[in-house]
C-alpha cells in the first residue's frame, strides 16, 4: 500500500455506532473449531472502493472486549475473500467512487491483526487520524480550489453586452469571490501547518489534526457555496466543473470524524478535557 501498489481502504463505520467510528458494536469470536486466530462478523455501512479494494483495514470489538474501545483492527486482503459488497454505491455525487456498505464474516489468523490484541484504538487514534484528516482536508480544500478557479474564471469572462461590462466588475460579485479566496487560502496554510506539526512530533499536533480537517471540510462548503452563487446559472450547467466540486466536497464533514465532533474535540483538549 506504502509503495501505491495496492489500494487499501477503511472498514470503520457501523450503523450501530454510526459516525463514532472508534467504538464498532460488532465483536470477534474464537473460533469454533478451535484454530488459532477469530471469527470477524461486521456489517459496515460505508466502505469507500468496496469492491475495487486490494486492502480493506476492518475494525471489531476484540474478542471478550468489555468497553466501546477494546478494538483490533485486521488486514483483510481480496484474495483472502470472507466479505461482500452488500448495495450499489448510489448517492449525492462522487460518482467516481464506490461508497458502499459491506459484510465480513470469516475467519482471519492472527497474523492478519494490525499490532497486539486490544490496540486498534491507540491505532485508529495515533496513526489513522493525522493521516486520514491531512487527506480528507487536502481532497476538500481542492475540490474547493477547482470550483474557486473555475468561477474566477467564468465572472472574468461572461459579459454583459448590453452594459458593455463583465459579471467581475459587480462589487458583489468580487465580494464573494474575495470572501472565498481568503477563506480557503487561510485554510490551505492551516492543513501545511498542521502537516508540519506532524512530522516534527510537535506536543499540539492532535489540536492541529483536530481543527484542520474539521476547518477545511467548512471553508470547502462556503467556497464552493459562493462559487455556485457567483457563477448565477451557469454554475448548475455542466459546462463549468463547479456543481461537480459543489456536490462532492459536501461529503467532507459528514466523513468521521465528522466537523460538529471535531469541534467539539477540540475544545475538550482547550479545555484540559478527556476526549472520550
Ligand atoms: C461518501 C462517504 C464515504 C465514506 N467512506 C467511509 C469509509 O471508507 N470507511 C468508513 O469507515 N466510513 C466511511 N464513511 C462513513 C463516515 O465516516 C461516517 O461514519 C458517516 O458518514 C456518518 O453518517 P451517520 O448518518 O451515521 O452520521 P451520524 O453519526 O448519525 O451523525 C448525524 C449528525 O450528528 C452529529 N453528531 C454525532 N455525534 C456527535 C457528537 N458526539 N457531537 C456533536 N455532533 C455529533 C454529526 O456530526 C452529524 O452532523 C463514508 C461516508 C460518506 C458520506
Amino acid at each position: 500500500m506504502a509503495s501505491g501498489e495496492l489500494l487499501g481502504t477503511l472498514a470503520f463505520s457501523e450503523k450501530g455506532s454510526r459516525s463514532h467510528f472508534w467504538a464498532p458494536v460488532s465483536q470477534a469470536r474464537a473460533r469454533s473449531d478451535g484454530s488459532r486466530g477469530v471469527q470477524l462478523t461486521a456489517d459496515k455501512s460505508w466502505v469507500t472502493s468496496a469492491g475495487h479494494a486490494d486492502v480493506y483495514v476492518v475494525s471489531t470489538k476484540s474478542v471478550g472486549g468489555e468497553t466501546p474501545t477494546t478494538t483490533d483492527l485486521y488486514a483483510v486482503t481480496a484474495e483472502h475473500g470472507g466479505f461482500e459488497v452488500s448495495a450499489p454505491w448510489l448517492g449525492m455525487g462522487l460518482r467516481g467512487n464506490a461508497s458502499s456498505p459491506m459484510r465480513f464474516d470469516t475467519g482471519v489468523e492472527e497474523g492478519l491483526r494490525l499490532g497486539d490484541s486490544g490496540s486498534g484504538f491507540g491505532t485508529m487514534m495515533g496513526v489513522v487520524l493525522p493521516w486520514f484528516s491531512l487527506g480528507n482536508a487536502s481532497i476538500t480544500l481542492g475540490l474547493a480550489r477547482a470550483a474557486l478557479e473555475a468561477a474566477v474564471g467564468h465572472v472574468s469572462g461572461a459579459r454583459l453586452e448590453h452594459l458593455d461590462s463583465r459579471l467581475a466588475d459587480l462589487p458583489t460579485i468580487r465580494a464573494r469571490i474575495g470572501r472565498a479566496g481568503t477563506v480557503l487560502a487561510a485554510n490551505e496554510e492551516y492543513v501545511w501547518a498542521t502537516a508540519r506539526k506532524i512530522a516534527a512530533g510537535a506536543d499540539d499536533a492532535m489540536l492541529y489534526v483536530l481543527g484542520a480537517k474539521a476547518a477545511a471540510n467548512d471553508a470547502a462548503l462556503l467556497v464552493t457555496d459562493e462559487a455556485m452563487r457567483v457563477c448565477g446559472g451557469a454554475a448548475f450547467s455542466r459546462h463549468l466543473p463547479v456543481e461537480r466540486a459543489f456536490r462532492d466536497a459536501r461529503a467532507g464533514h459528514v466523513m468521521a470524524p465528522t466537523s460538529d465532533i471535531l469541534y467539539d474535540f477540540y475544545a475538550k483538549l482547550l479545555c484540559g478535557m478527556d476526549l472520550f
